[in-house]
Order: structure tokens, then sequence, then C-alpha cells
């Protein structure tokens, strides 16, 4: 569904992502591992157009989105993301984060609009709690609410960029449950995390980043059991 060919993404002179070649299959799950810096983010905004690509392709469904003729606008609808930080609207109530994207941007009336928001609180088990604002949350809560607010849009990727690393870690468990139980239900997902449990268990596919390169690609099994590249055994002893 996704197809990244010789993407390129520079800040000044800063080579920040060099030649990213991967895909993203229907139903398929791809975490993107890597240290500090490697460009993980970066990559994840390219995709979802927050950072303007210096060269490459960006294949959605076969067409290149960073072609001019292509609606950007359009294709932006069908990504979903989640960031690190849960971005919601702190004014507004749970209900409310989840309606208000659907009606802008969907133009589903209200009652649609509630429908399906209240379709994704109960995936994520927050559907006891749409009176409450943001700040009477705690941060899982937060995160699974951010989490139901992209899927209302009914996206056909979601990208998480690290969603689980500003919680507390006895809150860390309820969000990865939840992506784990997307995942099983086929969705599309392409996952930044230093949870490496979760890549193992939950991924179809592994890319390692190492300052800009995918150094390495392949199952959960090569990578995290027979890694052919020495940073990448690097990388893991590290971080394991
Ligand atoms: P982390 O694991 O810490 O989140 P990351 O792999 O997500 O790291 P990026 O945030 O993509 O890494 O950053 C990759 C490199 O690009 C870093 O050297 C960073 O300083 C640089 N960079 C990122 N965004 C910008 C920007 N807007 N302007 C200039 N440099 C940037
Ligand atoms: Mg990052």
């Amino acid at each position: 569904i996704l197809d990244i060919r010789h993407l390129n993404k520079s800040f000044g002179t800063h080579e920040v992502l060099r030649d990213i070649n991967f895909s993203v299959n229907k139903g398929e799950v791809v975490c993107i591992i890597g240290s500090s810096g490697s460009g993980k983010s970066t990559l994840l905004r390219c995709v979802n157009l927050l950072e303007k690509p210096n060269g490459g392709e960006i294949l959605y469904r076969g067409e290149n989105i960073l072609d001019d003729n292509q609606d950007i606008y359009e294709y932006r609808t069908k990504l979903g993301m989640v960031f690190q930080q849960f971005n919601l609207f702190n004014n507004h109530n749970v209900l409310n984060n989840c309606i208000v994207g659907q009606m802008k941007v969907l133009r589903n009336s209200k009652e649609e609009a509630e429908n399906i928001a209240m379709k994704y609180l109960n995936v994520v088990g927050m559907d006891q709690y749409i009176d409450a604002k943001p700040k009477q949350l705690s941060g899982g809560q937060k995160q699974r609410v951010a989490i139901a607010r992209a899927l209302s849009m009914e996206p056909d990727v979601m990208l998480f960029d690290e969603p689980t690393s500003a919680l507390d870690p006895e809150m860390v468990g309820e969000v990865l449950k939840v992506m784990k139980e997307l995942a099983d239900r086929g969705l599309t997902m392409l996952v930044v995390t230093h949870e490496m449990e979760f890549a193992k268990e939950v991924a179809d596919r592994v890319v390692f980043m190492d300052r800009g390169v995918i150094a390495e690609e392949g199952t959960p099994e090569q990578i995290f059991n027979n890694p052919v590249e020495e940073r990448t055994r690097e990388f893991l002893r590290r971080i394991l």
C-alpha cells in the first residue's frame, strides 16, 4: 500500500535520510527501530508529508504522491498518526476529540461521527470516559484516546512515532496491548518503537535504521535472532 523508493531528506547540508527503500503491504505491521538521531521520526514525517523529501518517491497505491498533480490533501486523510506527545485538544472532552476531525475533514454528520468515535473508543477501552477532559486522564488513557481519534478517521495506514516513550512505565503495557489488538484486527501499521518485545511479537517486518540509512531489514526472527550486520548486533547489544 506504501512503497518508499530512494527517499532522501536533508536539513541544509545535513543529510538525514539517504536512499531509503521499503514498503508496507496492506495488513502488515512494519516496525522501525534504531538509535536516537538515526532519522526514524523524519522518515515518518516524510511519509505523511509533514516534511518535504528532497528526492525519491512515495508510492501510495501505486501513485507517487510527490508528483505535482497528486492530491496531497486526500492522501493525508488516508493516514492516521499517533505521536509520542498525545496532542489532544485539551479544551475538548474525549468524545469531541474523536469527532471534530471527522466533521471538519470528512464532512461526517455529528451523529455519524459520534457513532464512529464510540466504536473506536470502545476498541481502545475508553468508551466510559467520553465526557472527561484530557487533563483528567492518565498518560496511558490519553494515548488510547489519541489512538481512537486517529482511528475515527478510518485511515488506510496508521503511523506511530514512539507512542509509549512519554509514558510512565506502568502505562506502557495498556497502550501496547491496544496496538497489538489493532494489528490482530489486520490494521496496516508503521510503528517507530523502542519496545523490542513489541516489535518481536507483533511486527511482520523490522527495519533497522542507522545514521540515516536502512542498515538491515527482515522478519523479527532475522533481525533479533540472526542479524547480518554488525551495527544491528551492536545496537541490539546496547538496547536489550
Ligand atoms: P529519536 O529516537 O531520538 O526520536 P530519530 O531517529 O527519530 O531520533 P530524527 O528526529 O528523525 O531521529 O532526527 C534525525 C536527525 O535529523 C537528527 O540529527 C536531528 O537533529 C535532525 N533533524 C530532525 N529534524 C530537524 C529539523 N527540523 N531541522 C534540522 N535538523 C533536524
Ligand atoms: Mg524520533
